[in-house]
């Protein structure tokens, strides 16, 4: 599945800029995208004749809920609990000589995200990169995801 993008999101707005959402319709895709608003907050959708595209949104936008500490999003939907994401994070290599070299984290090591009952799951916001405003950008785990199931906005 490729990525969301802006431009996808907009296609599916009715493209009126009416302003009722408090912005232009481009400006509501960015905040769609970023999940500081969803599609119901866009009330020209409700009208019947945006119905498909309001659905078509829902579907896209999936049900992973941001952190607004990393802005990384999860659906649990996607995620196939492979462990990929874990294994590339660059802080868990930091943080564990035999990580860096190669060999998955262990289940009680101190991790940004782990893998419980075969799905991702945040349990040290606080420890990624994202979140300390001086580390290097990442999105690392997102991009090597074989499903697409991580986001990072
Ligand atoms: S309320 Fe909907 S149609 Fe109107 S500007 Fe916002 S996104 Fe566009
Ligand atoms: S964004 Fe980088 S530091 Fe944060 S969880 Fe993903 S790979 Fe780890
Ligand atoms: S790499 Fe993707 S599919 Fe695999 S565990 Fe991480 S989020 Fe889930």
């Amino acid at each position: 599945m490729p990525r969301k993008s802006i431009y996808e999101l907009y296609e599916f707005l009715p493209k009126t800029n009416c302003g009722e959402c408090g912005m232009s319709c481009m400006a509501f895709a960015g905040h769609l995208l970023a999940r500081d608003v969803c599609p119901r907050d866009c009330p020209v959708l409700d009208e019947p004749e945006h119905e498909d595209n309001k659905r078509r949104l829902l579907e896209i936008l999936g049900e992973g809920v941001k952190n607004e500490l990393t802005g990384l999003i999860v659906d649990d939907h996607l995620c196939i609990g492979c462990g990929a994401c874990v294994n590339v994070c660059p802080v868990h290599g930091a943080n564990n000589r035999e990580v860096a070299l190669g060999k998955g984290p262990r289940h009680d090591d101190v991790t940004v995200i782990q893998i419980i009952n075969a799905r991702v799951r945040l349990v040290h916001p606080e420890l990624c990169n994202r979140a300390i405003p001086s580390a290097p950008p990442c999105k690392a785990c997102a991009d090597y995801c074989p499903t697409d199931a991580m986001e990072l906005v």
